[in-house]
């Protein structure tokens, strides 16, 4: 059988199913019968060492591969066997006749509130663990087997309705052969996470959680977006073959990773890297490319109980700035709401949340995060070259704002003396058409724009990004996205201020080239598509580009604009 999806991110492999479906807890209320009090202890006692066997392996597993996220798992045994918990936990069992998981989550949960309020942020952040050794109780008091993302006990092809943002902040990704989700279009962040790790992933697989079953074999092909199930012989090898293949070509587009990006006819684009986090890996990048594009600072928000405080914020901004030396690093401030949400911020439920109180909006909303993050981005802006960017800017008031926010923010560090850099550009994101067709206005009140494509167009063709349902009506190829690109950069470029285009058309063959074409001279994207777009560069003269992108400008649709640039650039690469 074969079910179709969005393949957002190139690749292809065959591997058995893993079902993933988080667990939540659910506690039981009655009370136990006197009788039944010694019983409950003991198997307390069961679910314990269950619990310690389950951390043990996890432990023991991560230990060569990541010695890091290893010592995670011992500091959750010693959580589990916590003299004052297990106390606490014993006697609700043996006075108050709770039921050991009613115990457990109540008890858990009074130490998790107690930690949460402690000024140390380190001590702080214990309560999220002290709160997943409680869920892994519980769970296996309830029979449930075990379900990570972050340590797979072999290679598998993740079958799951939706990946969180913190899941695959902690993914095991040397054991992910696939990713097939039921949502998420092609800009969503799963699928930009995924492309970002070299994944392949298809996205928008209708129903994918009931059609296929825990451990069985499927072949993931994210080149034409097709999932089988009960694969033949002959398929498999067929999907070994492609696999072959594909890496084949992998090699010799990243042949280019290290080579500048000149145009045959001399004409230079910067090649900018999207950073959505500091593990080392994506640290990497830093050696292909020319500066970060995009700083996804969400990452520092996500997946945690408090919100980050200005110390914690300024180191990670100063390692990032420091690493890339007097290369720009574009660091955008806070862009939660739409599909991210954090569980440090009670955000209430939006019926349109991509319409809501999203970004800078929500900064607005709440200055005392938004001046924590503009003091620690200041203060690290003496280790490097700066670029601070606002998302989801929809007018010129959104600006003066913004810059009103930075005003006050280097008028307190000036006053308690302080340092910060003189140089920091501040910019902003065109992903709103209001701002694009005001974007001459703009470009009078900022030094850059960063074009974000993925919620351009989403906002351009009133489309839910993330809503497989309307997947056809996301057209990154639109004409009228170009228009509107073309628009927003003319009146950039026109007033001197440099352009980039941080949305994924920018790390997108066929896009980059009506980009290039549309006067763009700098293009961010996932550490995955540097070697592909420094060959495209390389190959495409500026002045074909140009009659490229205006060639596109003047079609009608995105499925000519798809076919025509298709053949135009096989035409000219190699
Ligand atoms: C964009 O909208 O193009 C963008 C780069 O931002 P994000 O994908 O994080 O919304
Ligand atoms: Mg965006």
């Amino acid at each position: 059988m074969i079910y179709h999806g969005n393949p957002v991110s190139k690749g292809i492999a065959a591997g058995p199913v893993f079902l993933y479906q988080p667990f939540t807890a659910a506690v039981s209320g009655d009370l136990l019968e006197e009788s039944a009090v010694p019983e409950a202890l003991n198997k307390y006692e069961a679910a314990r060492k269950n619990a310690e066997a389950e951390l043990k392996a996890l432990h023991a597993r991560l230990q060569s591969a990541d010695p890091e996220k290893a010592k995670i798992f011992t500091a959750h045994i010693d959580i589990l066997f916590d003299e004052a918990m297990d106390g606490d936990i014993r006697e609700q069992i043996e006075n108050n006749r709770y039921p050991p998981d009613r115990a457990i989550a109540e008890v858990f949960e009074k130490y998790a509130r107690i930690l949460r309020k402690a000024p140390d942020p380190l001590i702080k952040e214990r309560a999220s663990d002290i709160r997943d050794v409680k869920t892994r109780l519980i769970r296996i008091w309830n029979g449930v087997p075990e379900k990570n993302l972050s340590s797979l006990p072999a290679p598998a092809v993740i079958v799951v309705h939706d990946l969180l943002p913190s899941d695959t902040a902690t993914l095991d990704r040397k054991n992910v052969l696939a990713i097939v989700t039921e949502i998420g279009g092609s800009t969503s962040h799963s699928a930009i996470i995924a492309r970002s790790y070299g994944i392949p992933a298809i996205l928008g697989v209708d129903k994918a959680t009931e059609h296929f079953s825990q451990g069985e074999t499927v072949i993931a092909d994210a080149l034409t977006g097709q999932v089988i199930s009960e694969p033949t012989k002959e398929q498999l090898r067929g999907c070994a073959e492609k696999r072959r293949r594909f890496f084949a070509q992998q090699d010799q587009i990243n042949t280019f990773i290290n080579k500048e990006a000149v145009s045959p006819d001399g004409v230079r684009v910067d090649i900018e890297l999207n950073l959505a986090s500091v593990s080392e890996q994506a640290l990497e990048g830093e050696k292909y490319t020319d500066g970060v594009g995009l700083f996804r600072t969400e990452f520092l928000y996500l997946g945690r109980d408090s919100l980050p405080t200005e110390e914690e914020q300024f180191e990670i901004y100063r390692a990032v700035l420091t690493k890339f030396g007097g290369r720009p690093v574009t660091l955008r401030t806070l862009d939660i709401g739409g599909d991210k949400k954090l569980g440090c911020l009670n955000l209430p439920h939006e019926e349109n949340p991509f319409l809501g109180n999203r970004a800078l909006r929500l900064c607005f909303d709440r200055p005392d995060i938004f001046r924590t993050q503009l003091r620690a981005a200041f203060r690290a802006s003496v280790y490097g070259n700066l670029w601070l960017m606002f998302p989801m800017v929809a007018s010129i008031d959104d600006i003066f704002r913004a810059k009103q926010a930075v005003f006050e923010v280097k008028k307190e560090l000036t006053d308690e003396n302080i340092a910060f850099s003189p140089d920091v550009k501040l910019g902003i994101m065109i992903e709103i058409p209001s701002i694009a067709l005001l974007a001459d206005f703009a470009a009078k009140e900022v030094d850059f724009a960063s074009i974000g494509t993925n919620d351009l167009c989403q906002y351009t063709m009133a489309v839910d990004r993330l809503n497989p349902a309307v997947n056809e009506y996301y057209q990154s190829y639109n004409p009228a996205l170009f228009r509107l690109i073309h628009l927003a950069a003319k009146s950039f470029l026109e007033n001197g201020k440099p352009v980039c285009v941080c949305g994924e058309l920018g790390g997108d063959r066929l896009g980059a080239a009506v980009l290039m074409g549309l006067g763009v001279r700098k293009l961010s994207m996932n550490i995955s598509s540097v070697a592909q777009i420094r060959k495209l560069v390389n190959e495409l003269p500026m002045k074909k580009a140009e009659q490229i992108a205006a060639n596109v400008l003047a079609l009608s649709s995105a499925k000519e604009a798809e076919q025509y640039l298709n053949s135009a650039l096989k035409e000219i690469l190699s």
